[in-house]
């Protein structure tokens, strides 16, 4: 599974990080006006790795639903007082694609296109060259005429630093020796798991009675040993599913830390000569964590803006109120003057899981965000906002 290495130095477009949303660009470029323009993704790994889990929602047809593994139009919501609700979707569905298969379906489509090259190499750095721009890696130096898409430079997000909120977990698919998993619904948030004040949660999709991917997942400042996320999944496994580890063969593990910060970034105009993208241009969304489905529509609206030559466009076009209350909602994690279940379960038992899902896809408009805002715990979030007043909207 690979392209062809680079024959030239100059290319229209380079993309720096061959990952998630560097594959992605490359695949919008080729399905687009621009084509035939070279391309070259620059990478430090062979394309495809790490292996990871993608998850989405959506109620629209959406351009990679067609090699998803697994689909749900059913979620369990588990709340800490062992109130269980099964939460009906429809018209939305949440659907998982495995990276393996993802880098396989978008590898394949890019080797349709001779003009789009790959080189595994450590980018040092770029800079500006003419009227173009360069990446200077351990390979030699290469000239983007048009655009270099940046989606290796790293966002302020440290590991140790508490107040850095992160989605940090680890993940088990495991294979029972018998049929137990009933993989009509996945869990979404079980937060029967939750007994400290901060965010932390089980997260199961059951691909069949017996595979099921279980995920122990925090959203908070303070990483664990892997050890620990690991015991926790073995005592869960025991606690609600009455399995013991001699009944089950662990398939594959997998750990994320994903940055829950908003983008630092000055606002990148289309015009701009080095474009940050996916991670490092903010495209994650820092309340949840998730990042997939939004890198996937701002890439094909960035790609449409390149085509259309709207270059005075913005990447991540601004929405002030959304992003203040994605703050408001971190300081919240920060603060921990109520439990992080609390916030999601006074969310979900308030208002209808659709409500839910495009509010937190950013589909909502701001009546019904204000409207969801009285449904949260008042008091924290109250003085959540005051103390990010206080420091001028900024996180610590
Ligand atoms: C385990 C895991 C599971 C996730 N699951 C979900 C999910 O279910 N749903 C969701 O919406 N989001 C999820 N995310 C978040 C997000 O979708 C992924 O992190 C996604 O891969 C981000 O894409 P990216 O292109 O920004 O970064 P990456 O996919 O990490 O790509 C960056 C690339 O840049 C390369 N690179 C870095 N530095 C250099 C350098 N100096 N020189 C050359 N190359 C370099 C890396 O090798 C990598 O290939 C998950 C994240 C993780 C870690």
């Amino acid at each position: 599974m690979n392209l062809p290495a680079p024959s030239q130095s100059e290319y229209s477009f380079i993309i720096a990080g061959g990952g998630m949303s560097g594959l992605s660009l490359a695949y919008y470029l080729t399905q687009s006006a621009l084509k035939d323009e070279s391309i070259l993704l620059l990478s430090q790994d062979e394309l495809g790795y790490p292996k990871k889990t993608w998850c989405y929602w959506s109620d629209e047809a959406e351009t990679f639903d067609k090699i998803a593994e697994k689909s749900w139009q059913q979620l369990w919501f588990h709340e800490a007082n062992v109130t269980s609700n099964l939460l009906a979707i429809q018209p939305f569905t949440y659907s998982k694609i495995s990276s393996d298969t993802w880098f396989a379906y978008v590898v394949a489509e890019l080797q349709k296109h001779p003009n789009v090259h790959f080189l595994k190499a450590n980018i040092h750095h770029f800079s500006f060259a003419g009227c173009g721009s360069n990446v200077h890696t351990s390979r030699g130096e290469f000239h983007a005429k048009k655009k270099i898409f940046d989606s290796i430079s790293p966002i302020l997000c440290e590991p140790a630093n508490e107040k850095h909120i992160k989605q940090h977990f680890l993940g088990w698919v495991i294979k029972s020796h018998f049929p137990i998993f009933k993989d009509e619904s996945a869990h979404l948030f079980d937060f029967r798991v939750a007994f400290e004040k901060e965010c932390e949660f089980m997260y199961v999709l059951p691909t069949s009675n017996r595979e099921a991917l279980f995920e122990y997942t925090y959203f908070s400042g303070k990483l664990r040993t892997k050890e620990q996320y690991r015991e926790k999944i073995k005592n869960y496994l025991l606690a609600y599913y009455n399995l013991t580890q001699d009944e089950y063969d662990l398939v594959e593990e997998e750990f994320g830390i994903i940055p829950m910060r908003p983008s630092q970034l000055p606002t990148q105009y289309i015009h701009d000569k080095i474009l940050r993208i996916g991670t490092s241009g903010g495209f994650v969304k820092p309340s949840t964590g998730y990042s997939f489905l939004r890198t996937q529509h701002l890439l094909v609206d960035l790609v449409q803006n390149l085509v259309s030559n709207k270059l005075n466009g913005q990447v991540i076009p601004e929405n002030r109120f959304k992003s203040w209350l994605d703050k408001v909602f971190l300081q919240v994690l920060i603060d921990q003057n109520v439990a992080g279940n609390e916030v999601f379960e006074a969310l979900f038992r308030k208002n209808s899981p659709q409500k839910m899902l495009r509010f937190l896809a950013e589909k909502t408009t701001w009546k019904e965000d204000l409207g969801l805002m009285t449904t949260v715990p008042m008091w924290p979030f109250l003085r959540a906002a005051i103390s990010l007043a206080w420091r001028k909207n900024e996180l610590p």
